[in-house]
C-alpha cells in the first residue's frame, strides 16, 4: 500500500463520526450505544463522534431488526452518507433478526440489504461491545480492508 494511503486510512480510522438509526428496536440497545458514547465511556478518545445528519456521518450504526416498511428508508440514508462508509449491526435484532426471526416481513439481518462491516451480538449489547466493535472496525480501516459483508445498497 502506498505511504499516501496508508496515511489517509490512518487518518479516517481515527476520526469516526458515527449515526444512530433505530430500524424497529425495543429501545434496549439504543439506551446502551448511547451509553457507550456518553462520557462515561469517552469514545471521542478515539475521535467518535455521534452526528445527526447522514451526510456528515461515516458509520452507521444500525438497531433493531430491519422490516420491509423501513427498509427503502434505511437504503436512502446509507446512500445520503459519504465514501468510504461502513455499517455495523448493533444487537441480535440488526445481526439475524434476534426474537423477529421468521416473520414474513423481517429480513434476516442488515446484511440483507446492506453491507455489514461489523456486528455486535448481545439482547441488549453491552456499551464494552460496541466499543469493542469500533476498534474492531478501526483496525479494518487502517489496513485498508473496505469491504463488508452482505448485499450493497
Ligand atoms: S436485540 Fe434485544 S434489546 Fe436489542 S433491539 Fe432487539 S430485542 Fe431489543
Amino acid at each position: 500500500m502506498k505511504l499516501l494511503t496508508r496515511l489517509v486510512n490512518w487518518g479516517r480510522s481515527r476520526s469516526l463520526w458515527v449515526l444512530l438509526i433505530n430500524t424497529g428496536a425495543c429501545n434496549a440497545c439504543d439506551i446502551e450505544v448511547i451509553a457507550a458514547l456518553s462520557p462515561r465511556y469517552d469514545v471521542e478518545r478515539f475521535g467518535v463522534l455521534l452526528k445527526g445528519s447522514p451526510r456528515h456521518a461515516d458509520v452507521l450504526l444500525i438497531t433493531g431488526a430491519v422490516t420491509r416498511q423501513v427498509r427503502d428508508r434505511l437504503l436512502r440514508i446509507y446512500r445520503q452518507m459519504p465514501e468510504p462508509k461502513y455499517v455495523v449491526a448493533v444487537g441480535t435484532c440488526a445481526v439475524s433478526g434476534g426474537v423477529y426471526d421468521r416473520c414474513y416481513n423481517v429480513y434476516k439481518g442488515v446484511d440483507e440489504v446492506l453491507p455489514v462491516h461489523a456486528y455486535v451480538p448481545g439482547c441488549p449489547v453491552k456499551p464494552e461491545a460496541v466499543i469493542e466493535a469500533i476498534s474492531v472496525l478501526r483496525r479494518v480501516i487502517e489496513r485498508g480492508e473496505f469491504n463488508g459483508r452482505g448485499k450493497g445498497g
